[in-house]
C-alpha cells in the first residue's frame, strides 16, 4: 500500500480547484480512498482565482494530471473550457468532476447523483413521483432539480432570493425533462402550500453556511409537517439551524455529508475504474469535519 506522502517522479496527482477552497474535505476524503485502494495518487487543493481558470484547465492538461474536481465559483465556466461533456454536466450545465482521457479534458457532474444516492442510502427516500421544494437556484439547486426530475420526481417548486434566477431554473427543468417545476414568489401565499404538501424539502442556499450569521427569512418553519424529509447541503456545521427548527417540527432530517460522499465516490469510481471504499471516505470525512467544525 503506498503512502501519499511518499512522492516520488511516478506518483500521479488530482486536487480540488476554487475560490475559496482551503475549507475543503475533499483532499482528506480522496487521499484516504486513494490509500485504502493502493494507489500511487494524491490529492491536492488549488486555490484557483476567478479569472485563473481557464489557464489552471490549460494546465491541468500540461502537467499531466490525472484530473480533479471544481467547486465554486468555476462549475458552470468549466463546462465551457472542456473538449467534451458527460450527458450528466451537459443537462446540468455545470462541471464539478474533470479527468484527462486520452489527452482530452472531458468534464463530467456526480453532484445530482450524489445527492440522489444519498437520499437513498442515508433517508431511503423515494423520488419517483415525490413532490420537492428547493430553497436556492444556484449550481447545487441545478444539478439537484435536474437529477431528481430525470429520476421522477413529480412536481418541483423553486424559491429562491433573486427570484428570477429561481424561474430560469424552473424553465430550464420542464424544457429539458419535461417534469411540473414552477418558480415559487417568496410570499406566504406562493410558499405555503409548498412547504406544507412537500415530501422533500432541499435547503440548497448557501445560508446557514459556518460561520453562521443569516438566516431565510421568509421561510416560516411553522408550516413544515412531520413527513416530509428536509435537507441541508451543508454539512458544516451539522446539524445547521434550518435543520434543527425542521427536527423541532418532527420531520426527518439530513444533512449535506452525504451528498459531498457520494458525488466523491462516484468521481473515485470515474477517474479509476475502481469501486469506490465508502466507508473510508466517510469515515475520513467525519474525522475530517470533527477537527475543522466551529473553526
Ligand atoms: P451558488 O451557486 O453560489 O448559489 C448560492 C445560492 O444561495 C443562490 O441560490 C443564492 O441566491 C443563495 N443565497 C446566497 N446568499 C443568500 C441569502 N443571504 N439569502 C437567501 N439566499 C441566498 O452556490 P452552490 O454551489 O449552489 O452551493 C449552495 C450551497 O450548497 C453551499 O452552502 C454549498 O456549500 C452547498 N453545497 C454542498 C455540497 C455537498 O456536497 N454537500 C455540494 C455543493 C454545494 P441568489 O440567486 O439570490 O444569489
Amino acid at each position: 500500500m503506498s503512502n501519499p506522502l511518499t512522492i516520488t517522479a511516478n506518483t500521479k496527482f488530482l486536487g480540488i480547484m476554487g475560490y475559496p477552497v482551503a475549507h475543503s474535505l475533499s483532499p482528506t476524503m480522496h487521499n484516504a480512498a486513494f490509500i485504502n485502494s493502493g494507489l500511487d495518487w494524491v490529492y491536492l487543493t488549488f486555490a484557483v482565482s476567478p479569472g485563473q481558470l481557464v489557464d489552471a484547465l490549460r494546465g491541468l492538461k500540461a502537467l499531466g494530471m490525472i484530473g480533479a474536481n471544481v467547486t465554486i465559483p468555476h462549475k458552470e465556466e468549466a463546462a465551457l473550457h472542456v473538449d467534451e461533456l458527460s450527458p450528466e454536466a451537459k443537462l446540468i450545465g455545470a462541471v464539478n468532476v474533470l479527468g484527462v482521457k486520452e489527452g482530452r479534458l472531458i468534464g463530467h457532474n456526480t453532484d445530482g447523483i450524489g445527492f440522489l444516492q444519498s437520499l437513498q442510502q442515508n433517508a431511503q427516500f423515494t423520488v419517483k413521483g415525490s413532490k420537492v421544494l428547493i430553497l436556492g437556484a444556484g449550481g447545487a439547486a441545478r444539478a439537484i432539480a435536474l437529477t431528481l426530475a430525470s429520476f421522477g420526481a413529480a412536481q418541483i417548486g423553486i424559491a429562491n432570493r433573486t427570484w428570477q434566477r429561481g424561474m430560469d431554473l424552473a424553465q430550464v427543468v420542464k424544457h429539458s425533462t419535461g417534469v411540473e417545476a414552477r418558480g415559487l414568489n417568496l410570499e406566504p401565499m406562493d410558499l405555503e402550500p409548498w412547504v406544507k404538501e412537500a415530501d422533500l424539502i432541499v435547503q440548497a442556499s448557501s445560508v446557514g453556511m459556518h460561520p453562521e450569521s443569516e438566516e431565510l427569512k421568509w421561510f416560516n418553519p411553522q408550516w413544515l409537517s412531520a413527513q416530509t424529509l428536509v435537507c441541508d447541503l451543508i454539512y458544516n456545521p451539522s446539524p445547521t439551524r434550518f435543520l434543527k427548527l425542521a427536527s423541532a417540527r418532527g420531520c426527518r432530517t439530513l444533512d449535506g455529508l452525504g451528498m459531498l460522499l457520494y458525488q466523491g465516490a462516484q468521481g473515485f469510481t470515474w477517474w479509476t475504474g475502481l469501486e469506490a471504499p465508502v466507508g473510508v471516505m466517510q469515515q475520513a470525512l467525519l474525522e475530517g469535519r470533527a477537527a475543522i467544525q466551529n473553526y
